[in-house]
């Protein structure tokens, strides 16, 4: 199975991939995880991407499409995955289907309120790798982390400023995408704004509507 997981950025699309990755045996791979990755390694991409991030704009395309080609060639991509946050341009979505093919684009709809509130109130822990919601998803103790009880931080592209910039990126640039996948008969809708138990439901029932097993 080959998906794209399409939507804005705070509609949930990295929780129900990583319910979708177990369920179906697929890797997850998320551009952005990729990029905070080769930062926290302080590689020579981390340090050319750095500031495009914590901006909240798109880091060019051509580092962008050669980084998704690598990892496709990764053995565990021979048998599916889910791409989360790529492609994010129309120029990425032509570079992907010289690539490979893929199954679906689910594209992942919520309220614009909800993603505001989905990502002021998001916290991550850098060593845990670990995703906490200070009211969704909260951690047992205020602040820190269940795992390693280090301090909860905030991803500098999810305050304020940043997420106004990547909500305009993602109008601007991606949501033409909708209507690219549309043309092609590869799109789904479906409604990101419940839980991810309902979401994840969807996802499963559209996929199986599609003759696809789990
Ligand atoms: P995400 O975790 O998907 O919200 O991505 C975080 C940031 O990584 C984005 O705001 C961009 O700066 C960058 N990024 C992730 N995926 C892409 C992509 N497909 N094209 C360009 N930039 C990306």
């Amino acid at each position: 199975m080959r998906l794209v997981f399409l939507g804005p950025p705070g509609v949930g699309k990295g929780t129900i991939a990583e319910i979708t990755k177990d369920a179906f045996c697929i890797p997850h791979i998320s551009t952005g995880d990729l990029f905070r990755r080769h930062i926290k390694q302080e590689t020579h991409l981390g340090t050319e991407v750095k500031k495009i991030l914590a901006s909240g704009e798109l880091v060019p395309d051509s580092i962008t499409i050669d980084m998704v080609k690598e990892r496709l060639k990764d053995q565990d991509a021979q048998k599916g995955f889910i791409l989360d946050g790529f492609p994010r341009t129309i120029a990425q979505a032509d570079a992907l289907k010289e690539i490979t093919d893929i199954d679906y684009a689910l594209n992942f709809t919520a309220p614009k309120e909800l993603i505001i509130k989905r990502l002021s109130g998001r916290r991550v822990a850098k060593h845990s790798g670990k995703i906490y919601h200070m009211t969704y998803n909260p951690p047992k103790e205020p602040g820190k982390c269940d795992i390693t009880g280090e301090p909860l931080i905030q991803r500098p592209d999810d305050q304020e400023e940043a997420i106004a910039k990547r909500l305009n990126v993602y109008h601007d640039q991606t949501a033409p995408l909708i209507d690219y996948y549309q043309a092609t008969g590869l799109l789904r809708d479906i409604d990101s704004s419940g839980t991810p138990e309902t979401i994840f439901a969807q996802v499963l029932e559209t996929l199986q509507q599609s003759g696809h097993q789990k």
